[in-house]
């Protein structure tokens, strides 16, 4: 299948390409030429199927052209080998937990399928050269990318992150792995992380030196696969007739910030996934609800909240968004905007309205909310309609988050196993200056 680019300029790829190389030459976002419906033999069947076998049918529609069965049902369940499962927060409300992963962030899957994709073109064309993936983080992405490709042979990872500004769980999750990740602690702030990347991939002695790629969330290895976990939660609805009278569509919430989580979603939804509406719910950066109230779209720098995954001011997937409910620029904008809308609704909280919600949920039902969970569960409470049910995604475990939570809700919050062993690990990084010249020079001596 080929991929073109949402900009409409750059020579169409196929899956390869578009995977090393992310972002487009025209710094479009690449779409696949064709979303294939699922049968409805396979909707029916739904129910009755395993989370990885769902996933592969999945990831068959996909990516089906490109990588021979085998070989994708082998990567499928290298990737899941954990469940999504949903909980009753209440009547009507469900918890779709994204958090079970390695680094207990939905995050995992789109980087560990990506890891596995990489790793199998490069066996393909039987490269021996090493393919180096570069990763600016202010936390979240760093650990499930260095989580997701660690041990996958033919690949190094370097993730960049800012000194003293990422949270202590956070920095044991890629500090402490060794193996093929090395990080590199940046004296300075997200954004020199950030510019330092980009420097990297635009030299061109560097380019010729080593084969460099980046893991970004716009990655359509990355952001794809994220739809499985949707498939698997509408199944999970109707295996248990207690949650759902027959053909009752549940309503989608995803806390957004790129958007790539609920634009994977809406790929579903293209294929048939039965769906009723979807809700994107915000923090305080409120750009993708202001566009759906007025049908303009406009970025402004972002604000720090308590939901700091999702402190994003020009969402890099609403290009896709638009792309898809255009028919690729066929419609105008207002008739774009009004396909949307007629699909999606918006919310936005503000940090006092997020404590005030993982409050009350505590005290009404027991569950306890991460910050960004807040959001996506709020927005349920005060748009579900009388008799439609709710999934919302708790995105990340509470403990990520465990000092604000702590805080929020005065209880101490369990650190699960998994997140524990990170901490006894040795940290491990390489200290770096802002100044690309350091970085080069440590690159090249690679
Ligand atoms: C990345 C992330 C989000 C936002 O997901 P997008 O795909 O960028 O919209 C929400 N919550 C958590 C915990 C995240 O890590």
């Amino acid at each position: 299948m080929l991929y073109y680019s949402t900009n409409g300029k750059a020579e169409k790829a196929d899956l390869q390409k578009a995977v090393v190389k992310g972002l487009a030459e025209d710094r479009g976002l690449y779409m696949p030429e064709v979303i294939h419906q699922l049968p409805k033999a396979f909707f029916d069947e739904m129910p009755r199927m395993k989370f990885q076998d769902i996933a592969f049918n999945v990831a068959s529609a996909f990516f089906g052209d490109d990588v021979d069965q085998d070989s994708l049902q082998d990567l499928v369940y290298d990737t899941l080998q954990f469940e999504c499962p949903i909980v009753k927060v209440k009547e009507n409300i469900y918890s779709l937990e994204l958090f079970h992963g390695p680094t207990l962030a939905f995050k995992d899957v789109g980087a560990r399928f990506m890891a596995r994709l990489l790793q199998y073109f490069i066996k393909q064309q039987g490269r021996h050269e090493q393919v180096n993936v570069l990763v600016a983080t202010s936390g979240d992405t760093g650990s499930a990318v260095a989580n997701g490709f660690l041990g996958v042979e033919g690949i190094h990872v370097y993730v960049l992150y800012p000194k003293g500004k990422v949270s202590p769980i956070q920095e044991c999750q890629f500090t402490t792995l060794g193996k093929n990740i090395t990080a590199i602690e940046v004296d300075g702030v997200f954004d020199d992380c950030q510019a330092l990347v980009k420097s990297a991939f635009m030299d061109a002695e560097l380019n010729k030196h080593m084969m460099l790629t980046s893991a970004n969330s716009i990655n359509v290895a990355r952001f794809l696969p994220q739809a499985f976990y949707y498939f698997n939660a509408v199944a999970q609805l109707a295996a248990n007739p207690q949650h759902l009278t027959p053909n009752t569509q549940p309503v989608i919430c995803v806390p957004s910030g790129n958007f790539g989580n609920i634009c994977a979603a809406l790929f579903g939804h293209q294929m048939g996934m039965p769906v009723k509406r979807f809700i994107a719910a915000n923090n305080a950066n409120d750009i993708f609800y202001n566009y759906l109230q007025t049908g303009h779209y406009d970025p402004k720098p972002s604000k720090q909240t308590l939901a700091n995954a999702m402190d994003v001011g020009d969402p890099s997937n609403f290009a896709r968004i638009i792309n898809l409910y255009s028919k690729n620029g066929e419609l105008t904008a207002e008739e774009t905007h009004q396909r949307i809308t007629s699909l999606i609704s918006g919310a936005t909280y503000n940090d006092e309205q997020i404590k005030e919600t993982m409050r009350k949920c505590y005290q009404e039902t027991g569950y306890i909310l991460d910050p960004h969970g807040a959001c996506g569960y709020r927005a349920l409470e005060e748009q579900l309609k009388p008799g439609e049910v709710g999934i919302f995604c708790e995105t990340a475990h509470p403990a990520k988050f465990k000092e604000k939570v702590d805080d929020i809700l005065g209880i101490d919050v369990e650190i699960p196993a998994r997140l524990a062993a990170f901490m006894k690990g040795q940290k491990q990084s390489v200290p770096m200056t802002k100044d690309f010249a350091d970085f080069k020079a440590y690159l090249l001596k690679q």
